[in-house]
């Protein structure tokens, strides 16, 4: 995604509501943010918000947090959603390794990563949303039957993925190489990467992963 500075974003982005600064304090708490205890979805590296407002909007039963690590691009969502108001959208300009100091063990059910930014250099793979420090933090936050939804263009760090999460013990369910082709499209949402990659004729990979049931 290319950055521009805005001037004024990160004004904007602490006086709205619906930007949660200070998340920490809401740490096993959520419920209070949202006004209720409705299981919470969580959105990392979300964006213009395009994914999560429509899923919000299709879900009111669920509540969604969307987690941008840039003020310049989360504005686009706060001001989609100051003139929206979606009762169920928070979100949160943070860094996802700091995931776990902000949500309890099990806080959330399920994480959404959309073309996720593929660091292809390997002294960058840490950096990689699906690497093992980031897959750590989600075994926390994530409920025991929760899961994680990916979705690229990039192929390479799909392959790298399907790697990488069942050396961290994750159970992948789902896998394809091409979600349009593969027919498995229903109640799919697209996002804005989606959007223009699909009208390219990328082929869109998809996996879903879970961790396997204690006995
Ligand atoms: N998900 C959107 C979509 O599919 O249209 C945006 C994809 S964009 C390529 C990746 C986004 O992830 C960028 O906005 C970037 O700032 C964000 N991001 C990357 N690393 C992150 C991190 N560690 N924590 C939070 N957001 C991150």
């Amino acid at each position: 995604m290319r950055l521009r500075h805005i001037p004024g974003a990160e004004q904007k982005i602490f006086e709205s509501g619906f930007v949660i600064s200070g998340p920490e304090v809401y740490r096993g708490r959520w419920a209070e943010v949202y006004g209720n205890d409705r299981p919470i979805r969580l959105e990392i590296g979300m964006g213009k918000g395009k994914f999560l407002m429509e899923l919000a909007k299709r879900n009111p039963q669920i509540n969604y947090l969307g987690v941008e690590l840039y003020s310049s691009v989360l504005l686009r969502a706060v001001c989609k959603q100051e003139e929206e108001r979606l009762p169920n959208v928070r979100f949160l300009c943070t860094d996802a390794l700091k995931l776990a100091e902000i949500l309890a063990d099990g806080e959330t059910e399920r994480i959404y990563l959309n073309f996720s930014d593929p660091w292809p250099k390997d002294r960058h793979a840490k950096r990689r949303l699906t690497s093992p420090r980031f897959l750590g933090i989600y075994d926390r936050i994530l409920a025991p039957d929760g899961a994680v939804e990916f979705k690229t263009d990039n192929r390479a760090l799909f392959e790298y993925s399907l790697e990488s999460l069942p050396a961290a013990g994750w159970e992948i369910i789902f896998s394809t190489f091409d979600l349009y082709r593969s027919g498995l499209t229903d109640g799919n949402v697209m996002t804005e990467y989606e959007e223009k990659f699909a009208a390219e004729g990328k082929p869109i990979c998809k996996l879903v992963a879970v961790r396997p049931k204690k006995e």
